[in-house]
C-alpha cells in the first residue's frame, strides 16, 4: 500500500504519503481522490506557511468541509470571518463564497470534498511533486482563473443558499453520543450536508478490536489524529499513528482498536446514510471527553436494528464489558 489505488480500493497511507503538488505556495497532498473512492469522496491535506491561502470562491455543487490540523487559520465564510485553530472545524455547503489565509508558519488542513469535482483544483492548478513540503520564501498567492471544475472564484461568485448553513465549530464542539468508553462527536451529521456525508471523531483510552464488518453503500475513512490504533483491512493489519490513513470502499472488510492511552481520530464516511448506527448504538453525552469507567455498550440495539443499517457482520460482538 502506501500509494493512491487509481481505483476504488482499500488503502492504507502513511503521513505525509499521498498524491502530491505545489499550489498556491502549499502542498496539497490527496488522501483520496474521486478514482480512489468510486467518485464518493475527496480529501486533501494543505500545507504551508504563514500568509500562504486560497482566495475567495464557491461551488455550485460541491460540499466541502474543512477541520485544521495545525497551527491557525483565518477563514472567510459566507459573511463571516473566522480564526480556526487545531480541531475546529467548517461546513461549506454549495453556494457559500470562502477563502482562507494561513496564520503560522506551518498550518496545515485536511479539507474535503462530496458531490462535485472542485476537489480536483490542486492538480489542476498545482505542479504534480515528489517532494514532501511546500517551498522556502514567501508563498505566491494563487491567481484567481477560469476552471472547468465546479468552482468560481471571486465573492460575488456566491450564490444564494437554500440548503443547510455553513458553519464553523470550535475544537470539542457538535454534538456528542457515548457508548462504552468510546466519544463520538458529530462534525456534521446528515441534516448538515444533505445527506451526502457524515463527519465525526473517536475519542477514548485503549480498546479492544471492535468486531470485524463492512459496509455495502458508504465508503469509510480513517485519519489517526492523536494517540494510536490499529487497524484491520482487507486481508492487512496495519498500525496507525497521527497523520496515518485508511479508505475502506463499500464490500472491504475492516476493523480497529485503539492501542494508546489517548486516542483520537477522525471519521469521514460518504454518502452519510450510516448515521443511525451511531444513534441506535450510543446514548446522548454532554461531556467532553470519556468517563473514567465505561458506560454500557448496547450492540444489543444495533443487533436489532441490523437488518435497517449499512452494517454486515463478520464477527459476534464480544459481551458487553
Ligand atoms: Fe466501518
Amino acid at each position: 500500500m502506501n500509494r493512491l489505488p487509481g481505483e476504488k480500493r482499500a488503502y492504507f497511507l502513511k503521513a505525509g504519503e499521498g498524491a502530491r503538488y505545489r499550489v498556491a505556495g502549499q502542498l496539497a497532498t490527496y488522501l483520496a481522490r474521486a478514482g480512489d473512492t468510486g467518485g464518493l469522496l475527496e480529501v486533501v491535506v494543505l500545507a504551508g506557511g504563514k500568509g500562504a491561502g486560497f482566495p475567495l470562491h464557491s461551488h455550485r455543487r460541491t460540499r466541502e468541509a474543512m477541520v485544521v490540523l495545525e497551527g491557525s487559520v483565518e477563514l472567510w465564510l459566507g459573511a463571516r470571518k473566522y480564526r480556526m485553530s487545531a480541531g475546529d472545524f467548517a461546513n461549506v455547503p454549495p453556494g457559500t463564497a470562502h477563502g482562507y489565509a494561513m496564520q503560522s508558519h506551518r498550518t496545515r488542513i485536511l479539507s474535503w470534498t462530496v458531490d462535485g469535482d472542485a476537489g480536483g483544483i490542486y492538480a489542476e492548478a498545482g505542479e504534480p511533486t515528489e517532494g514532501y513540503s511546500y517551498l522556502p520564501g514567501p508563498p505566491a498567492p494563487l491567481e484567481p482563473r477560469q476552471s472547468s471544475l465546479d468552482i468560481a472564484f471571486g465573492a460575488d461568485a456566491a450564490i444564494a443558499p437554500g440548503g443547510p448553513a455553513p458553519y464553523v465549530l470550535e475544537s470539542g464542539e457538535g454534538e456528542r453520543l457515548i457508548t462504552g468508553d468510546s466519544l463520538f462527536t458529530f462534525l456534521a451529521d446528515q441534516s448538515h450536508t444533505g445527506g451526502s456525508f457524515i463527519a465525526l471523531t473517536t475519542q477514548g483510552p485503549k480498546s479492544e478490536r471492535i468486531p470485524k464488518h463492512f459496509h455495502e453503500k458508504h465508503t469509510e475513512t480513517f485519519l489517526c489524529l492523536q494517540g494510536a490504533m490499529t487497524m484491520w483491512i482487507g486481508d492487512e493489519e496495519v498500525a496507525l499513528a497521527p497523520g496515518d490513513f485508511v479508505h475502506a470502499p463499500p464490500g472491504a472488510i475492516h476493523a480497529y482498536r485503539t492501542d494508546a492511552p489517548y486516542t483520537n481520530f477522525m471519521g469521514i464516511l460518504a454518502p452519510g446514510l450510516f448515521e443511525p448506527f451511531f444513534r441506535t448504538l450510543c446514548d446522548p453525552y454532554d461531556d467532553y471527553i470519556y468517563p473514567p469507567q465505561p458506560l454500557p455498550v448496547r450492540f444489543d440495539r444495533v443487533i436489532a436494528r441490523l437488518p435497517e443499517l449499512d452494517l454486515k457482520l463478520v464477527e459476534r460482538p464480544g459481551p458487553p464489558r
